[in-house]
């Protein structure tokens, strides 16, 4: 299921109150992200930096964590927002994290002057791992015992 424009605004209206609270000391690049379950509850996040850089955590990966921990695990779609003037995309690691839950969400990515361009994660991450594999590989290893 779509999400309607007036909830791909409610959605945008949450990532950008989340990416004030953007902890980005070190690049300065405020991101937010907000996710809605598939029963419309709307979770948000925003990037977190860290002076040891790899331990950084994207704003899509802190709201799709805080949905998981609620108990949520199936999303219709995620807004990301930012203070640039282009469309921000999700990096490799939270298309991979997004995948693991709703591989066929949508995703609207918005620009500073308010302009959104909609698109689906299956666009963005075409061929994501496949977990049914893993499951299967498991249960031949555990057969074997
Ligand atoms: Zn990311």
């Amino acid at each position: 299921m779509r999400t309607s424009h007036k909830e791909q605004a409610l959605l945008i209206q949450h990532a950008r109150q989340a990416q004030r609270s953007a902890y980005a000391s070190y690049s300065n690049f405020h991101v937010g992200a907000a996710v809605m379950t598939d029963e419309g509850e709307i979770f948000d996040g925003c990037n977190i930096e860290n002076s040891s850089y790899s331990l950084t955590i994207c704003a899509e990966r802190t709201a799709v964590f805080k949905a998981v921990s609620a108990g949520k695990k199936k999303f219709r779609s995620i807004a990301i927002t930012s203070d640039d003037q282009g469309f921000i995309t999700p990096c490799g690691a939270c298309r991979q994290v997004l995948s693991e839950f709703s591989p066929h969400m949508e995703i609207i990515l918005t620009a500073a002057s308010g302009k959104k361009k909609i698109t689906t994660l299956d666009k963005l991450f075409p061929t994501p791992p496949d977990l049914k594999k893993l499951s299967r590989h498991s249960s031949k290893k555990n057969s074997k015992k």
